[in-house]
């Protein structure tokens, strides 16, 4: 991976608007690359709502944000594109006719076009103090952050290490389908949250241990059987979830030159940056009447990519209906 092959459009960042700009720009018969830093595809909606559901996606009267997501792979994959993940574009090198694109671990892309599909950036979720000191490390980096599948936690004994309203969210949805609710919060409050959900959680029969922290596991064939709480309680554990927010790592536009306002691209009905060659979608992108919503970067992503093959071939077709593509 990484060779010096050159693809026509590389997209940098795998959310919902890369996600369908990789599939378009397939369509329209392109030679395309996704790179994305996470180790899954989806980047917001799956980070912040995987398990909620969506209701203004057109075609779908509700969907789980995983669902949507798991639609989109499979419809960008539709022509075999090249999907990396774990890929952290640090730098964008500009030749006379195309772009090297040089990732956090040393690699290569080479590519005519980019498209800049990165939100605001990558959010990394943060771990409490500790952990890090803890043992089973590969156990540890498996640990959920969210509550997808929550069907699994079916009268299973449940602890959740938590310092926000997700963590007190979890615990009153669990604590009428689990077998038991254990809740370590290594601060003296839960930040973020309604009062009314931390009483709730306070008369409830769950065990809060505030000012705490896990101090060990038992784990045995990746099966975890204990958590130790401040080195003196041990909780029968089936599964441990965790939650101490998130963490953003900003794309690093202005290193590459890219012009931002705020934060943003702004941009033309063209989807262009001041670079050419360079074009954006998404919710990296401002102009008057941007919404930042999923359908919007589907919009612009379609834009982005028909001005994106024009800029490589200026006799290409302005845009192409799929019931023409598709005979
Ligand atoms: C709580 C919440 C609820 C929402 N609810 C709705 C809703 O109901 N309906 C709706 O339509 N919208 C909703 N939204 C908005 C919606 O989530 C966003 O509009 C949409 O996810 C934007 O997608 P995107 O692909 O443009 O950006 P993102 O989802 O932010 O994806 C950007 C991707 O780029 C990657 N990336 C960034 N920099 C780099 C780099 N240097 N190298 C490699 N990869 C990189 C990131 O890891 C990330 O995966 C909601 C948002 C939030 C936060």
């Amino acid at each position: 991976m990484g060779d010096d092959e050159l693809f026509d459009i590389t997209i940098i960042g795998g959310g919902t608007t890369g996600l369908f700009a990789t599939y378009y720009a397939t369509m329209r018969n392109m030679k395309v690359k996704l790179l994305e830093s996470q180790s899954q595809f989806g980047g917001k909606v799956m980070q912040f709502f995987p398990e909620k559901l969506i209701y203004d996606v057109g075609g779908y009267p509700d969907i789980s944000g995983e669902d949507l997501v798991k639609q989109m792979i499979a419809q960008a994959n539709r022509h075999q594109p090249e999907m990396l993940s774990n890929r952290w574009v640090e730098s964008i090198e500009q030749k006379s006719d195309h772009f090297i694109l040089n990732t956090s671990d040393g690699e290569q892309h080479f590519t005519k076009v980019v498209l800049l599909a990165t939100g605001s950036g990558t959010f990394h979720t943060k771990m409490p103090d500790n952990w890090d000191a803890l043992p089973f490390p590969e156990f540890r980096k498996h640990v959920a952050t969210n509550l997808m599948n929550r069907e699994k936690y079916h009268q299973k004994n449940v602890v959740i290490t938590a310092n926000n309203k997700v963590g007190v969210g979890w615990a009153l949805y669990l604590k009428d389908h689990a077998k038991s609710v254990t809740v370590v919060n290594p601060d003296s409050k839960f930040h973020q949250v309604k009062e009314e959900d931390v009483e709730q959680l306070r008369n409830s029969s769950i065990p809060i241990h505030m000012e705490s922290h896990i101090t060990n596991f038992d784990v045995k064939e990746n099966q975890l059987q204990s958590v130790e709480i401040n080195e003196t309680i041990t909780v029968e554990t089936d599964a441990l979830l965790t939650y101490h927010g998130l963490e953003l790592q900003a794309t690093p536009l202005d290193n590459w030159g890219v012009a931002t306002y705020k934060g943003r691209i702004l941009v033309k009905g063209d989807m262009a940056t001041n670079i050419p060659g360079i074009f954006a979608a998404g919710d990296i992108v401002q102009y008057e009447g941007k919404t930042n919503l999923i359908a919007s970067g589907y919009s612009e992503a379609i834009t982005a990519v028909n001005k994106a093959h024009l800029f490589i071939d200026p006799r290409a077709t302005e845009q192409l209906y799929s019931t023409v593509i598709y005979r």
